[in-house]
């Protein structure tokens, strides 16, 4: 493979999407609507949110203005990518009864794909490889999941601006992706001078190189862009302590912290919804009046909800105490057990998007008696 690093200039990111696009993929990239970033398919990297940066802090989130006219110069969106492989919603099969009464099943197609997803953060490229380990590489795989992941192209970035909120580097996913992509841009942006310095990571993204005929990055231009990753790496919004944090999370099962927990959290799951990792699901049937049409739905469903732990005669879980210490604990420890990695990529979006801020890196920090740290 051709491991050298490559550069391109605006116009080579902007023949970049039209090869993707020339190549068949969707190209699916940050977007600005109602206010936030937000993944969604683009034409052109004129669609890309140019100049605009971010600030995020618990329960905060605003688009801010930038001067240096930077394509993603903002850190974690409003979503991950899940929701392009793993849709909040989506159709599994659906049902018709002919003239005779013989009812007919068709299972639903995917469609929409091979996706290259631009500008994936290394805490939600690490998020996509959680996913594959989870929803493909065990005993059963899932169908959907697995069909919108084939051929998909990651071409990841650099996160130059990491929001009040993030915490990649506590926990090694960013802010600069080390594997897992087939591309990995940095922007460098120096006066006048607009780069992005390309890791390539596979035949793939060479072989894309190659044919958008991108130079090879000097030693000046990696320089720059090592810099811009060590800068951001001290300059995370948050930190969360790992030093035997799936322990600590287990000796304090009975901690009469999460009773202050569930005086703040309202229950309202969105902690979940935009976490880039969590991938639980519930099945929602549909049919008509008549009894002649049918169909059936995944749907995210949430371990915030009562009902998620409802089996025959009650919830497991009936209290926001326990469903909070559920949630936590899955993430920062019983993940590690049940599949062997972390379940927190470190976006920091359950922070952000929490609505009465509750913070995880906080509430580990409280566990552990010490203060958190939070960037002023
Ligand atoms: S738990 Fe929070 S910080 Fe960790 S991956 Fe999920 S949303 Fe991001
Ligand atoms: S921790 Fe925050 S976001 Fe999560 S359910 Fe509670 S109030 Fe909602």
């Amino acid at each position: 493979m051709t491991s050298t690093t490559r550069t391109l200039k605006v116009e080579g990111l902007r023949k970049l999407v039209e090869e993707l696009r020339a190549r068949g993929f969707t190209v699916i990239a940050p977007t600005v609507r109602d206010g936030a970033i937000v993944n969604a398919p683009i034409e052109s990297i004129d669609q890309l949110p140019r100049g605009v940066g971010d600030q995020q802090d618990a329960a905060h989130y605003r688009l801010t203005e930038r001067a240096d006219g930077a394509y993603f110069g903002y850190a974690a969106g409003a979503q991950s990518m899940k929701p392009v492989l793993f849709p909040a919603e989506e159709l599994l099969w659906r049902g018709k009864r002919d003239a005779a009464g013989a009812f007919t099943v068709q299972p639903a197609s995917n469609e929409g794909g091979p996706y290259a997803l631009l500008g994936v953060r290394g805490c939600d490229l690490k998020a996509i490889h959680i996913h594959d380990a989870v929803l493909t590489s065990r005993g059963f795989s899932d169908a959907h999941y697995a069909a919108r992941r084939a051929g998909a192209l990651l071409i990841s970035v650099t996160c130059g601006s990491p929001a009040g909120t993030c915490f990649c580097a506590s926990v090694g996913t960013g802010p600069r992706p080390s594997e897992g992509y087939d591309l990995s841009l940095t922007e460098v942006i120096k006066g006048s001078s607009h780069t992005f310095v390309v890791a390539v990571g596979t035949e793939r993204g060479a072989e894309i190189m190659d044919a958008l005929g991108a130079s090879t990055a000097s030693e000046a231009e990696m320089a720059a862009a090592d810099d811009i990753a060590k800068d951001a790496a001290l300059n995370m919004g948050r930190e969360l302590n790992t030093d035997g944090l799936k322990y600590l999370m287990y000796a304090n099962a009975e901690s009469s912290h999460w009773d202050d927990v569930a005086s703040r959290c309202l229950s309202c799951t969105n902690c979940t919804l935009v976490c880039p990792t969590c991938f639980c699901t519930s099945v929602e049937d549909v049919s008509d009046l008549t009894g002649q049409e049918a169909s059936r739905h995944r749907v995210w469903d949430s371990c915030f909800s009562e009902d998620f732990s409802y089996i025959h005669g009650g919830s497991v879980r009936e209290s926001p105490r326990s469903r909070y210490r559920q949630w936590i604990t899955h993430k920062l420890a019983s993940w590690e057990d049940q599949f062997g990695m972390t379940g927190c990529v470190g976006c920091g979006r359950c922070i952000t998007w929490c609505p009465v801020g509750i913070d995880i890196t906080a509430e580990a920090a409280a566990l552990r008696g010490t203060p958190s740290k939070a960037r002023k």
